[in-house]
């Protein structure tokens, strides 16, 4: 069977000035991306700000449109997809929650709103179950959003994306915004459901604490292109590309990483702007070498991935 999302060399760029004075730019956003996702699979997607991953899910939500490449959702062209159809197969929730909900409407309306938009029966009703699956107590149905928690609100904004039975939930950084104490609640709520109601999920964040307990496979981006993909557990347990062990050693607690090498990613950030002809990581990179300065690194398979590195 072939895949629920495919999305094949995926390039989006944008033309933009470093300052109010200077010259307009190409910034490859997202750089000939390829990801695959089977049904009832979590795909996790890793980087930092500015690597191209949220720009890759408005591209996949068919909110803007790609310079090339191809984006097929259940063995559709997205572009082809007509609205009404789409937004059964495919709901996104975003990090801050509060630009989707509408402040003078009641909780119990804005999660029913998408069903009357899209035609469905007794809206109410289902908005009322929904409220209830994703844990928030039934009395807050007729409050507004501003007397609900940052968590509760995100909760209101998940319950909104499921009401149409979407069968794939593209979750970006939805927990980045919420109190620690809050996110592994939300995480845990993203698990039951994903469980119950059989989703198919694309997870954006840059902590990797969190795809480590919902991706079946994690996906590294590095400034726009893909470096590493691996079954999570793979990954985590034998990272390959320079760019990963670093991500991983800085979040893994002192006593956990004596396993991993220690790369440390530097002060020197990504310039999304830098045009380079070799790996686009090099500058930041402790094991480059010549070639790394001249050729850029290609995708090679490995056991249970792939990775862009001449390491490898
Ligand atoms: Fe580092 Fe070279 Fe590998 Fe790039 S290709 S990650 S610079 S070793
Ligand atoms: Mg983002």
């Amino acid at each position: 069977t072939s895949p629920l999302i495919e999305v094949d060399n995926l390039r989006k760029s944008f033309h933009l000035r470093r300052g109010m004075f200077k010259p307009l730019e190409e910034l490859v956003a997202v750089d000939n991306l390829t990801l695959h996702v089977n049904e009832g699979e979590t795909l996790g997607l890793v980087g930092e700000s500015g690597c191209g991953k949220s720009t890759a899910l408005k591209l996949i939500l068919g909110l803007s449109p790609a310079d090339g490449g191809s984006i097929q959702i259940a063995g559709q062209h997205v572009d082809l997809i007509d609205v009404s159809k789409r937004v059964r197969l495919i709901q996104p929730v975003f990090q801050n929650p509060n630009a989707s909900l509408n402040p003078v409407r009641s909780i119990r309306d804005l999660v029913a709103q998408p069903l009357k938009l899209h035609g469905g029966s007794g809206a109410g009703r289902k908005a009322d179950e929904m409220l209830e699956r994703v844990g928030l107590p039934a009395r807050l149905a007729s409050a507004y959003p501003g007397e609900l928690s940052g968590g509760q609100r995100q909760r209101v904004a998940i319950a909104r994306a499921l009401i149409l039975r979407p069968k794939v939930l593209i979750c970006d950084e939805p927990t980045s915004a919420l109190d620690v104490s809050v996110q592994a609640q939300v995480i845990n709520l993203l698990l039951d459901l994903r469980r119950d109601l059989d989703l198919t999920m694309i997870f954006v964040t840059h902590d990797l604490s969190v795809v480590e307990h919902l991706a079946d496979r994690t996906a590294v981006m590095y400034l726009g292109k893909k470096v590493e993909e691996a079954g999570t557990e793979d990954l985590f347990a034998s990272p390959q590309h320079p760019y990963t062990k670093s991500l991983l050693s800085a979040m893994l607690s002192p006593t956990s990483r004596q396993n991993l090498p220690d790369v440390p990613l530097g002060t020197a950030a990504a310039d999304p702007f830098a045009k380079t002809p070799g790996c686009a990581f090099a500058p930041r990179c402790p094991n480059a070498s010549d070639i790394c300065e001249t050729k850029p690194p290609e995708l090679k398979r490995q056991k249970s991935g792939m990775v862009a590195c001449h390491l490898q």
